[in-house]
């Protein structure tokens, strides 16, 4: 049943991490219309299960007015507001203040903040004073921190071989810019996903598109086209030609179903599985979208 809607507000970010899931770039198009987050909480009513309303990006704050009254729409129907920002509005404790006020006057539940180095490489004082600015106008606020891949002894592995730590995912622009030099294992052994639950998802991530995203880049279908409420109702992972493979087996078992030409080891098991999907773009548009967030048609 699902729980969280995170809309993607916005696919533009003002910086260009080398983690991102999206690929999202100050130049990166998809941003919603007033009109659009209108159409989708007119559904979003219709989902009983829903507690739930995440504004993330992208970097959401870049579109501060829509961002306000999204947060004002998901309380006239009695959800919990949260945004996930990087927080580079913060330039000066005052200023931060200012930046949430009508957050706070929204009632805002959750502000999660960015504050690691990926985000800003030697300077965090942005992300604390957005965390104090929080604190001060009485908004919940958390902090997300990733580090940068290091190297853990796994206690499961016999030899305690090292295995990739930092809490770093790798899909989306990170396969292309982290991967390189870390400890690897072999394909078949990411023979499921450690991390969504693609049986019975409890958020989905929309975009500006219509996307419906299971995982990023993983579409449930499109919801311009039939109402977020029904998609649902009439997902099954089992027959979904992306999705059925993962739940059978993970990310090796969609490498062995589409007999994809593959590597013989990978990172972890988004690495083993965003590998994959890229070769199956061509075959399954509608469902492996939007193409940015595999890092085509970018500028
Ligand atoms: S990880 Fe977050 S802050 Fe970094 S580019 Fe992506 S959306 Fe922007
Ligand atoms: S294994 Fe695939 S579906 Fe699961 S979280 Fe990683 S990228 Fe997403």
């Amino acid at each position: 049943m699902l729980e969280g809607i995170h809309i993607l507000l916005t696919y533009a970010c003002n910086f260009e991490c080398d983690h991102c899931f999206l690929y999202c770039t100050p130049r990166s198009e998809g941003t919603f219309t007033l009109q659009q987050l209108k159409t989708l909480f007119v559904d979003a009513e219709k989902i009983k299960s829903l507690k739930w309303v995440y504004f993330e990006g992208g970097e959401p704050f870049l579109y501060y007015p829509l961002l306000v009254e999204g947060v004002r729409m998901t309380r006239a129907l009695r959800l919990k507001a949260g945004v996930v920002t990087n927080g580079y509005w913060a330039t000066a404790a005052e200023d931060a203040v200012l930046w949430l006020i009508s957050l706070s006057e929204a009632d805002l539940a959750d502000l999660s903040v960015s504050d690691d180095l990926f985000h800003y490489e030697d300077d965090l004082n942005l992300a604390k004073r957005a965390v104090e600015a929080a604190e001060m106008v009485g908004i919940p606020v958390s902090t997300i921190s990733i580090e940068k891949p290091t190297l853990e002894v796994d206690k499961d592995q016999e030899k305690g071989e090292p295995v990739v730590g930092g809490g770093c995912m790798f899909r989306g622009r990170a396969v292309e810019k982290l991967t390189e030099g870390l400890p690897r294992r072999l394909w078949h052994q990411f023979n499921q996903c450690p991390y969504e639950d693609l049986e019975d998802p409890k958020r989905v991530h929309v975009d500006s598109f219509g996307n419906v995203h299971i995982c990023q880049g993983i579409s449930m279908g499109n919801m311009w086209e039939t109402p977020l409420h029904q998609l649902l109702e009439e997902y099954d992972p089992y027959t979904h030609p992306v999705v059925g493979p993962l739940v059978r087996g993970g990310p090796a078992q969609l490498l062995r179903e589409y007999q994809i030409d593959h590597e013989d080891s990978y990172v972890d098991a988004c690495h083993c599985c965003y590998s994959g999907r890229m070769k199956l773009l061509d075959q399954f548009p509608q469902y492996l979208t939007p193409r940015q967030v595999y890092g085509e048609g970018l500028s």
